[in-house]
């Protein structure tokens, strides 16, 4: 896949499409299909397909660090949240560009699906 053909590339460099947060690193915004009341991503603007690919990147802080600010301007820091990379097919991942979900506003089951 390559980036002009990445809807995250895509989304990223419109100056147009609502986000949560943008800097030059990173974007968060809400998922198209959320499955809690609050339900963002986190992506880099970096196009890497795999968390496993992005290894020990300084991405990944600055990835974490903007799902904690956000969840905190999102309301649910103190109630509490969940954070998933899909990794890979039987990880479930649909989009390969790498993007943190973050989910919350209700009480997370375990085992995932
Ligand atoms: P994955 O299954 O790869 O872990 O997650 C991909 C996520 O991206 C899904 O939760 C899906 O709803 C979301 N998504 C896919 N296309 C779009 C889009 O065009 N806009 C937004 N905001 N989210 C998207
Ligand atoms: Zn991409």
């Amino acid at each position: 896949m390559d980036t002009a053909h990445c809807i995250f590339c895509r989304l990223s460099a419109d100056p147009n499409f609502k986000t949560l947060f943008r800097d030059e690193d990173v974007v968060a915004f809400a998922d198209l299909n959320p499955q809690a009341p609050v339900h963002f991503l986190v992506v880099p603007r970096r196009h890497v397909e795999t968390i496993a690919e992005l290894g020990d990147d300084h991405l990944l802080g600055l990835i974490f660090a903007t799902a904690h600010s956000v969840a905190r301007e999102q309301g649910i820091a103190e109630s509490g949240y969940r954070l998933v990379f899909n990794q890979g097919s039987n990880g479930g991942q649909t989009v390969y560009h790498v993007h943190l979900h973050v989910l919350g506003g209700r009480q997370m089951t375990w085992p995932p699906g």
